[in-house]
């Protein structure tokens, strides 16, 4: 008598017999995001997923680095293909993730970070909710203020804009009970190890 084996299908909804981890990092402007983000990748010896974007770049920005910069055209394209994962509209532009790099990553039992908004979070853990969501919370809202005036990008218009969007950001996060883990940016060094920590826990119990 032969045995017949049965497949287990894998599924990006079924993310338990996914050997990778999805790692989501959301926070408001000025938080200290990026910084964090940069140094988790590395820490955790990660993939950071390439987000697509319509806002122009900046002189900052290295394109096919921290981000892939599209056209209106291009980036709706790419909606209509089904190759974003989520995306949503932040301050007026397009921002969205593409699907096929974190599907391989997870697949190649890899850890890939989503830097995304709380909307595209939202998203994301819906279908995936072993996904490991954390939330950068500033030590209060005054050092935020400060923080988004320090940066020296924007005028005080914008800068109140992004502060508004902040606070709701916050508040929204808070109520929305998906995120796994708030961590305050006070000491950039623990709030980087706190990250680390719970997602090494998360792979040894997962
Ligand atoms: P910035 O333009 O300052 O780099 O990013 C603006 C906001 O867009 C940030 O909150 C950032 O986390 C968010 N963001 C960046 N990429 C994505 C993405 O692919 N999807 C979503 N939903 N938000 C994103």
């Amino acid at each position: 008598m032969t045995g017949q084996m049965t497949r287990h299908k894998k599924t990006m909804t079924d993310t338990q017999t996914q050997s990778g981890l999805l790692l989501i990092i959301s926070g408001p402007s000025g938080v200290g995001k990026t910084t964090i983000t940069h140094q988790v990748v590395k820490d955790l010896e990660a993939t950071f997923s390439v987000s697509m974007t319509t806002r122009p770049q900046t002189d900052s920005d290295t394109h096919g680095l921290d981000y892939q910069f599209v056209t209106e055209a291009q980036f709706q394209e790419h909606i209509q293909n089904n190759d974003l994962l989520e995306w949503a509209n932040v301050f007026g532009n397009h921002y969205g993730t593409p699907r096929k790099p974190v599907e391989d990553a997870l697949t190649q039992g890899k850890i890939m970070i989503l830097e995304i908004d709380v909307q595209g979070a939202i998203d994301v853990k819906k279908n995936m909710p072993q996904a490991h969501g954390v939330f950068i919370l500033p030590p209060s809202e005054d050092v935020l203020l400060k923080r988004l005036r320090a940066r020296g990008r924007e005028d005080e218009t914008i800068i109140q804009k992004r502060f508004e969007k902040a606070q709701l950001e916050m508040s929204i996060a808070k109520e929305s009970g998906i995120y796994d883990q708030f961590v305050i940016n006070d000491e950039l060094q623990d709030a980087i190890d706190e990250i680390v920590t719970a997602v090494k826990n998360k792979q040894t119990a997962g």
